[in-house]
């Protein structure tokens, strides 16, 4: 077995036959490429910080799981992470950024409490599974409008023409669709506080987040581990609603309390503030947002030049964090999975609903890996008869 350097400056084995192969585990060696679409791939110098933070906290002699919440060393996490979020996203004065329990489903359902009233309106668009998600919670709240939909082209679109009534609460969409692997291009303009569910994009572009009433994330796909959600709130949209909202699900408690009404998530912030300064350390959100567009653009000119793939979704809503596509050969789909599996790729595997492949290309995942993925694509189709 013969290991050498590629030109693409990452390792592959070069064996004389397929079954040869072992399967690379070693994230060290490089073998291993995660296109993971959720809980996903992080920066390894994170891994090696929080690593390090485990057995020992900024040299207290405590782990960064056995500190207490209230002290003057998690304070600190805690509010250069919030910082870091409005640097990073320029945030004026009237948003708050908070960090709060649960996964982005919880804010399915903290969103319309703390902003929708029994009898009134809020609008949606539905544009995939998460979309229909936040949709059925907030019609446990009040009314729902769904005032556009991808249903009719089998969610391989974003809606473009549509109207939101004056009267809505608030316009909620969900600007990336993990599972589908579409993305809205553009920030519809509405008159209606904006609500967006930006959990599988957040970070990875510029956009006026000033234009946002309301962005919720879950962190696991693109800003730390699982068990946090980034909110941040313009707080003029809040104490609207007539209902007694539960002290813990009311957004202005915590941010009376500096995101500590009770115990956060403490190493879940803390891998948070780990990837925002890696983040900030790379050039911020427009740095690595061309970076993305060219991890986006080297993956779908290779399926589009494929003779054996095809996207799913119309090349203007593609998804520059999750590209899906299918085989036009469906037969061949379990073997170039196997092919991929057996030279390092992890976590292609399309979701149950649209098949195929879905390759996630969060900020963490260096070009190197799209670029050994669309060399695969290509080495597979030369073995095609
Ligand atoms: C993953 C995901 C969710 C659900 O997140 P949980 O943390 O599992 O609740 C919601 N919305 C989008 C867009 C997602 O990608």
């Amino acid at each position: 077995m013969i290991i050498q350097w590629m030109d693409l400056g990452i390792f592959a084995f070069q064996s004389v036959k397929m079954n040869d192969m072992i399967t690379p585990l070693s994230r060290d060696g490089g073998f291993v490429h995660n296109f993971n679409a959720g809980p996903s791939i992080l920066p390894k110098t994170v891994l090696e910080e929080a690593s390090k933070a485990i057995l020992n906290f900024n040299n207290s002699g405590l782990s960064i799981l056995e500190l207490g919440h209230r002290t003057p060393l998690f304070q600190a996490v805690m509010d250069e992470a919030r910082a870091l979020v409005r640097e990073l996203m320029q945030l004026d004065q009237d948003h708050e950024v908070l960090f709060l329990h649960g996964g982005a489903s919880t804010q399915f359902m903290q969103v319309p409490m703390n902003l929708l009233d029994e009898k009134e309106t809020a609008a949606y668009a539905d544009t995939g599974v998460w979309s229909s998600k936040a949709i059925r919670e907030a019609r446990l709240f009040g009314k729902v409008e769904v005032v556009c939909n991808s249903a009719a082209t089998g969610y391989t679109t974003i809606p473009k023409d549509f109207a939101v009534p004056n009267d809505a609460k608030y316009f909620h969409f969900t600007t990336n669709n993990t599972i589908y692997g579409s993305q809205w291009q553009k920030i519809p303009k509405t008159s209606n506080p904006l609500v967006a569910d930006m959990s599988s994009d957040i970070f990875s572009r510029v956009l006026d987040f000033n234009a946002f009433d309301l962005i919720f994330a879950g962190a696991q796909k693109n800003m730390g581990p699982a068990g946090v959600n980034l909110v941040v709130v313009n707080s003029n949209i809040l104490g609207k609603v007539k209902r007694s909202i539960p002290t813990i699900m009311d957004y202005r408690n915590h941010i009376r309390e500096g995101s500590m009404l009770n115990t956060p998530p403490v190493f879940a912030v803390y891998v948070c503030l780990l990837t925002l300064k890696w983040l900030k350390e790379q050039g911020g959100i427009p740095a690595i947002e061309k970076l993305n567009n060219e991890k986006a653009a080297l993956l779908y000119s290779a399926i589009d030049a494929s003779s054996l793939f095809k996207g799913t979704i119309v090349p203007e809503d593609r998804s520059k964090m999750n590209a899906c596509f299918v085989m036009k050969n469906p037969a061949l789909e379990a073997s170039f999975l196997q092919f991929t599996k057996e030279r390092g790729i992890v976590g292609i595997k399309g979701h149950r609903l649209v098949g195929g492949f879905r390759a996630s290309m969060y900020n963490a995942l260096p070009i190197s890996s799209v670029a050994y993925l669309t060399k695969l694509m290509k080495e597979f189709e030369s073995r095609i008869p």
